[in-house]
């Protein structure tokens, strides 16, 4: 270990969260987990967000040279500075005192001196992008650039896409945080410090995985630092909605495992019910399930959406991040019978909406309930009913239908192996043995969402209708799952359970 490599912001940001995950990212790289699709489809989103940010400031200069040109990229930035005649630089490189940084944006001002601009796509300013400007700031000042602005542009949640351009100054919010970044500039140069002396060492730190390994970002190396560590039973983050510092005071008891609770420790009601059906290692009936149950009108019904919320609006009337619907899946109780099923997807890139309500309020009649898991499917509908105010009155009466399912189930029934989660994915499986998602290709709803976003732009024909068959397959599955839920002995009698 000769040369000590370059501390970059997001170096930095490690280095905060962790100096091991630091000491890792620059040493032991191979120890990370691979990025999954999700992560991956984030970074896709961030380019897609960082190239649309740039085209706000026509003539604009690129520099293009990548991680493997570094002091190609120093150069060309240092002569578009000096040559006067650019506004703005994108991936201009800086460096200072051992950290080299690529700045997203920085930008003539119109009166001397430039502004930096990091760019998110998110649609919210959060306390760790400051921390991002923050060393930039310091990065790009320590190497002689007037920075006299700091800000972060995120994507505008109230901008709404008129379906024919993007108007690129409303899509875009800049929140200035020069004085915030300012005020972190000093804590910036100790870190540098810190962590360089870190990187010096010999070896690495010793620093034991804790609540810190998931903030503010889960850390790609959790699988390595835990290998040897054996997992809980049934841990303490089982508990449903267990407060940071309970959990801290459990912690600092040495209690890891639900059962090791003592009887007087202050939980919440679920909790408790939790605790005991782990202690008891059964499920624990709390309520009347089939009284809340038989509320329900005939013909009972079941109903999920798939949806997809593009970061940059794509249909009239959306905006970032809006969910749209582009798969529904309807299953029908029948006496003794399999339920009936009906689904439609839109297998085309204009706006599913339109055509999806309609074979929607066909699918789902003038009668009886309609059970979904969760409030999503009412969020989804009235969506639908304010995009479409041709269909809205039918809308608003299947909206009037709606039962929901996962209250009706999370107040009155406990399985350990819930496991704290009131998901149908760890619901399903622990009421009704040998039904779950584990043989589906696509197997949860940001998977299903990256699906359908792979499957529209798929240009071989066989690769798209797998896609189109996995999402109808997922959506399916989450309809049947909740009429198997409610026909399963589990839920129709006592039978193994726990009472109170
Ligand atoms: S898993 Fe935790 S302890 Fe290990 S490197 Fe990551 S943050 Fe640090």
């Amino acid at each position: 270990m000769t040369v000590q490599p370059a501390l970059s912001k997001s170096r930095y940001i490690s280095g905060a969260q962790c100096r091991l995950r630091l000491w890792y990212d620059c040493y032991e790289r191979d120890l990370a987990a691979p990025p999954d699709e999700a992560l991956r489809a984030v970074f896709e989103t961030g380019h897609e967000v960082g190239e649309l940010a740039c085209k706000r400031i026509p003539g604009g200069h690129l520099v293009a040279h990548d991680h493997r040109h570094i002091p190609e990229a120093l150069e060309e930035t240092r002569r578009v500075v000096a040559a006067g005649n650019a506004p703005a630089l994108f991936e201009a490189a800086f460096r200072h005192r051992g950290v080299l940084v690529r700045a997203d944006i920085v930008e003539r001002l119109p009166g001397g001196g430039w502004r930096l601009t990091e760019v998110k796509s998110t649609t919210r300013l959060k306390e760790l992008f400051v921390l991002d400007a923050a060393v930039q700031l310091w990065t790009l000042r320590g190497a002689g650039l007037d920075v006299r602005e700091a800000c972060v542009l995120t994507l505008d949640r109230d901008h709404v896409y008129d379906g024919r351009r993007h108007d690129l100054n409303a899509l875009f919010r800049l929140h200035s945080v020069t004085e915030r970044a300012e005020a972190l500039l000093a804590a910036v140069g100790a870190g540098v410090r810190d962590m360089q002396a870190m990187l010096a060492a010999p070896a690495a730190p010793d620093i034991a995985p804790g609540g810190h390994c998931f903030d503010p970002y889960p850390c790609p190396y959790h699988a390595h630092c835990t290998r040897h560590i054996a997992p809980p039973d049934h841990g303490i983050d089982e508990l449903p909605g267990l407060r940071k510092e309970d959990r801290d005071r459990l912690e600092a008891e040495g209690i890891r495992e639900i059962r090791d609770i003592p009887e007087d420790f202050p939980l919440a009601p679920l909790q408790r019910i939790a605790r005991r059906a782990v202690v008891e290692d059964r499920p624990v009936r709390h309520g009347d399930i089939a009284k809340t149950l038989a509320r329900r009108s005939q013909p009972v019904r079941y109903l999920d959406f798939e949806t997809f919320s593009p970061a940059v609006p794509r249909f009239a009337g959306t905006r970032p991040y809006d969910a749209v619907p582009f798969l529904f899946s309807v299953h029908t109780e029948r006496a003794d019978a399999p339920p009936d099923h009906e689904d439609y997807l839109h297998e085309t890139d204009d706006d599913p909406r339109p055509a999806l309500a309609e074979r929607l309020i066909e699918a789902l009649g003038c009668r009886g309930s309609i059970c979904t898991w969760s409030g999503y499917e009412r969020r989804v509908l009235r969506g639908l009913a304010a995009a479409l105010p041709g269909r809205a009155g039918a809308l608003r009466a299947i909206e009037a239908r709606l039962f929901d399912l996962l209250p009706a189930v999370r107040d009155t029934v406990y399985h350990p192996e819930f496991r704290g989660s009131f998901s149908i994915k760890t619901v399903l499986p622990a009421l009704v043995p040998g039904m779950s998602y584990a043989d589906l290709p696509i197997a949860d709803g940001q998977a299903a969402a990256l699906g359908y976003v792979q499957a529209l732009v798929a240009g071989d024909p066989e690769e798209r209708r797998r896609l189109f068959d996995g999402l109808r397959a997922y959506c399916a599955r989450d309809t049947l799952a909740l009429a198997e839920l409610c026909r399963s002995p589990a839920l129709a009698d006592n039978k193994g359970f726990a009472t109170r």
